[in-house]
């Protein structure tokens, strides 16, 4: 008799039922949470593959050849994923946001981009559409991604010094072809752009002011991310981050700063300006200073699992009722009965919280449900 094999590591892990409520919940733009939170921003993971092997997010010992990814089946259509972003946008998200895994790998990206671009939030007005990307495949993209009605990328860069670019990404790819697709981007007029940087204590903390020389005065602005503990294989340890307060501090030491207004309500980011007026960069403190209180952002992933929050361990099967007999008002409903429900706010818990490990909890990773 064969044996079925079962892997050991699975992230589609702990998906809870999404239900249509018996009483419909109408589509207001109104949605609150039980915290009183709005549904403003929606981050679509297209594929859970990458080409990079970034050790914060998917380190080579557990994602490699035998890595169980997702079979095409199991993935949203692009008539899903528009089907069902009609029904958030229609609950008040003004913002979509493309990610994954590495969205520009998934084939026809822009036929999407296409259909997305056609809803309107509920005051009429265009959505606002971006991707964030690893940059590998942005100078062969930029164009036809800006045809389709993409407005703005965001590109990951964790460095500028080539060896250490190399090393983060772990598959070798130069520096240059980053930079190369951010130029592609400019020039496509996908912007304003955003670089990311994931600031490893120990790892690239040396990058810090050569990134923030080569931006400054560029028009891009360039964001410091803090290290997180999402998901449950990069090895995450608190003494590996370095807090935003301290890059503000080295940065400010040679280019002084000085701290901006928000831009809008829910901004995960922390804004700071050249004191000469070349430009600002963004300091994202997700580990050091929590900023759930207005998090207003839903997470859809690649196989049509709603997650409330960045660190969540259970998803709501939305792709159930897409491929069921569920009619959009439905759809709706279970969409609205969800985000009602929702208390998420791990970044504030963080501290108080048992380890996971000693309450068995295994959250899902950041290639799955999309940064
Ligand atoms: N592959 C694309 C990219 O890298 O831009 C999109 C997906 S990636 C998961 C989205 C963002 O999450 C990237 O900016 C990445 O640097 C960030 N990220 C991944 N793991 C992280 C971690 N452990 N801590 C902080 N940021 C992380
Ligand atoms: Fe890939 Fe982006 Fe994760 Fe790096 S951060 S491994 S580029 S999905
Ligand atoms: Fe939002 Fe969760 Fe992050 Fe808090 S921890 S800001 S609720 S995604």
């Amino acid at each position: 008799m064969s044996e079925r094999v079962i892997p050991l590591i699975d992230q589609r892990l702990g998906s809870l039922a999404a239900r249509v409520p018996t009483t419909a919940i109408p589509a207001t733009g109104l949605l609150g949470d039980t915290l009183g939170r709005p549904l403003r921003d929606l981050r679509i993971s297209v594929t859970d593959r990458c080409n990079f092997r970034c050790s914060y997010c998917m380190p080579k010992s557990i994602f490699d050849k035998d890595y169980p990814y997702l079979p095409h089946s199991a993935l949203l259509s692009f008539e899903e994923i528009t089907r069902l972003a009609r029904q958030f946008v229609a609950h008040g998200v003004q913002k979509i946001r493309l990610t994954g895994g590495e969205p520009l790998l998934r084939k026809n990206l822009e036929i999407l981009i296409g259909q997305l671009a056609t809803l309107r939030t509920v005051d009429g007005q265009p959505l606002d559409i971006t991707l964030t990307t690893n940059g590998s495949l942005l100078e062969r993209k930029a164009q036809a991604l800006k045809a389709a009605g993409l407005q703005r990328v965001t590109v990951s860069l964790d460095g500028l010094d080539d060896a250490v670019f190399r090393a983060m990404n772990d598959v070798d790819f130069p520096v240059a072809e980053v930079l190369r697709g951010i130029e592609a981007a400019q020039a496509a007029g996908l912007g304003p752009i955003k670089v990311n940087m994931v600031v490893k204590r120990g790892t690239n903390e040396h990058e810090i002011l050569p990134m923030a020389r080569h931006f400054k005065g560029s028009g891009i602005v360039l964001r410091f991310i803090e290290y997180m503990d999402v998901g449950a294989t990069n090895g995450w340890r608190m003494d590996e981050v370095l807090p935003s307060a301290e890059v503000v501090r080295r940065i400010h030491q040679e280019l002084p700063l000085v701290q901006l207004d928000p831009s809008a309500p829910g901004e995960t980011a922390e804004r700071w300006g050249y004191a000469d007026g070349s430009g600002e960069i963004g300091v994202i403190s997700s580990v050091t200073q929590a900023f759930c209180g207005e998090c207003n952002r839903a997470r859809l992933t690649t196989e049509g699992q709603l997650y409330l929050c960045l660190f969540a361990a259970q998803g709501h099967d939305l792709r159930a009722l897409v491929r069921g007999q569920a009619s959009d008002p439905e759809l709706a409903s279970a969409i609205a009965a969800i985000w009602q429900g929702r208390n998420d706010r791990y970044s504030e818990l963080r501290a108080s919280l048992p380890p996971d490990a000693a309450t068995g909890t295994r959250r899902a990773e950041m290639s799955y449900i999309g940064g």
